[in-house]
């Protein structure tokens, strides 16, 4: 697997764990106001750490980690995404796994093997609206097939939305939370321009509390939690 990071330890990434986070290199989207364009242009990519450096140091702190995420970039675009996972499930870490939903087949896979303890899915816009946002070709019945897998499935999870003000309105915010109906958690993230693959978003702004406080309530109507972040 292409390793672009790991973070020794994390309280919040996987919630109520301690956990380690992995950082994949390599995505398949381009969303604008991406925070790690290091890990998703290539000739900003940097050296990959070894798969079993990352065991090694997995090995040592069992017992004092409790999980480990893997976040990207995008994991499901790795061939051995599976691979890894069942390593880590053999040294009963739990697993976190982030994804933009693009392929179905590979969530469908870690499921059945229960290979992934939480799944935390970005759903980046109403379904008409992604490929303006994305700025690539996206086949949005596989955003649809991931999502309603994750609702049905028994998984602990959550849905996330970063909100830049210029590419999303209320309508849309609105639109996304009837497509991830029932979820146990969504979660709509203030967008913060601190690093982004276009630049020109470094100037992008976010709602207000007080459009972020109305929005929630209005979502709440139809999931389980909603989290402002
Ligand atoms: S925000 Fe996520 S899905 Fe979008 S380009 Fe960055 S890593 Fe890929």
């Amino acid at each position: 697997m292409k390793i672009g990071g790991l973070q020794k330890v994390s309280l919040i990434e996987y919630p109520g764990k301690i956990s380690a986070v992995i950082f994949t290199q390599g995505c398949n989207f381009r969303c604008p106001y991406c925070h790690n364009p290091e890990l998703v242009d290539p000739d900003l990519y940097g050296d990959c750490l070894g798969e079993e450096e990352i065991f090694s140091f997995l090995e040592k702190r069992r017992g004092k980690l409790e999980a480990v995420t893997v976040t990207g970039g995008e994991p499901t675009i790795q061939p051995d995404l599976a691979v890894f996972l069942r390593r880590l499930k053999g040294m009963e870490y739990l697993v976190k796994i982030d994804s933009n939903g693009s392929h179905p087949d590979i969530l469908e896979e870690l499921l059945r093997e229960k290979l992934v303890d939480y799944i935390a899915m970005d759903v980046k816009a109403p379904l008409g609206k992604y490929e303006k946002i994305m700025g690539t070709t996206v086949d949005c019945n596989k955003i649809k097939r991931s999502i309603d897998m994750i609702l049905a499935s028994e998984i602990d999870h959550e849905f996330r939305t970063t909100v830049p003000r210029s590419l999303l309105e209320e309508k849309d915010l609105l639109a996304i939370g009837r497509l991830v109906k029932n979820a146990r958690q969504y979660t709509i993230q203030k967008f913060v321009p601190s690093k982004t693959l276009n630049p020109s978003f470094l100037k992008e702004t976010t709602y207000s509390d007080e459009e972020f406080s109305v929005l929630k309530k209005k979502l709440e109507k139809n999931i389980q939690a909603v989290v402002v972040k």
